[in-house]
């Protein structure tokens, strides 16, 4: 395996989205390295299994792959088991990591064919990246300027065959052009309590931590449908046995340890319910614009839209109108 060439990077002010270098370390040591270690999204990984075979059997690159949804629900495993499974290595960068386009040059010359090219937050690429990467995705090009002015030409250097796996949270910032390059796009979407009770249990499993089967339920309905945010609990919750209990964690564990965490039933943490309350308070229930309710809760536009809203939309507490953002009785009822 290659040296990686840069680390994920989190964009969340989310207390439970955001990780620390150590719970990095840790999603990387649960990361599935296998397909059946992969719960759900099935139909995804069909397809993607399909291709990969198919790419085999023509002796080619697997197509360029675009992979969207919200963090934490698997895209950079995905990318990694393609890899896996075409027998190739993976170079992994991101899309703020990549400023100049000698970087990328630099990244796309020393490719082995069949390579994979991970970019995380895709939709952050500047311009001229995005366009030095339209040759290379199309016909393993890569167009380079040299000389200034009227003596200016451009020369082109071939490159190996490769696959661009691209990853976003925010499909809609690609351009058309960009997102028609690639030929296989899948969106991954929330997972059911139950898919996240097993990746929650099999994580216990390999962290050597007992957890019944009702604890293992209990934190996966708190977890926002996103084993991210399953694993991260499950680690707050072991400390909490290990230092208040036996270390065993038990359903009056998860509950006493997420209590503390304010994380409620439905999986909301303080942002969500700031949010809503003050939507609720302040906008009268809303309609509210987005930049609105940035500036009021003095964060992110961006944040709110990658990582605290589709949630709360997923679970019918928001909606989203032409004139702004609706809090729904469902959350009222829910808020009290
Ligand atoms: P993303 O790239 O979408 O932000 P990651 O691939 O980094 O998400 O996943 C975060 C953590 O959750 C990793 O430790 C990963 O192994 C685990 N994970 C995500 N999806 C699954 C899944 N379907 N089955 C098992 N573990 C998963």
């Amino acid at each position: 395996m290659k040296k990686i060439i840069s680390a994920k990077e989190n964009i969340s002010a989310s207390t439970l989205s955001s990780a620390s270098p150590e719970e990095e370390l840790l999603f990387t040591s649960l990361r599935a390295s296998r397909w059946e270690d992969f719960y759900g999204q099935d139909h995804i990984k069909e397809s993607l299994r399909i291709a990969i075979d198919a790419a085999k059997k023509r002796k080619e690159a697997m197509d360029h792959t675009l992979l969207y949804g919200p963090p934490g629900l698997g895209k950079t495993t995905l990318s990694h088991l393609i890899a896996k499974e075409m027998g190739s290595n993976i170079r992994m960068t991101s899309g703020t990591a990549l400023s100049k386009v000698g970087d990328l040059a630099a990244i796309l010359t020393n490719l082995e064919p069949f390579d994979v090219l991970f970019i995380d937050e895709i939709h952050r690429l500047p311009k001229a990246i995005e366009e030095t990467l339209y040759p290379a995705m199309e016909d393993y090009a890569l167009d380079i300027v040299i000389g200034k002015g009227p003596s200016a030409h451009t020369i082109r250097l071939d490159l190996p065959k490769f696959t661009l796996v691209g990853a976003t949270t925010r499909l809609g910032l690609l351009t058309g052009p960009f997102r028609d390059r690639f030929g296989v796009v899948h969106r991954l979407d929330y997972y059911l309590p139950h898919r996240l009770a097993q990746i929650i249990t099999k994580a216990a499993k390999k962290l050597g931590v007992p957890i019944d089967t009702d604890s293992a339920e209990s934190i996966s309905k708190r977890s926002r449908g996103t084993p991210r945010i399953g694993l991260k609990l499950l680690k707050r919750i072991r400390d909490y046995a290990q230092v208040k209990g036996n270390g065993k964690i038990t359903k009056e564990m998860v509950e006493k340890a997420l209590d503390l965490l304010k994380v409620d039933t439905m999986g909301l943490d303080d942002n969500d319910r700031r949010l809503l309350v003050m939507m609720i308070e302040k906008h009268g229930g809303g309609p509210v614009g987005i930049s609105t309710l940035a500036t009021s809760l003095n964060e992110d536009p961006g944040t709110i839209e990658e990582v605290i809203e589709p949630y709360l939309i997923q679970i019918g507490f928001m909606k989203r109108t032409p004139q702004g953002r609706v809090v729904t009785d469902a959350a009222k009822k829910h808020l009290k």
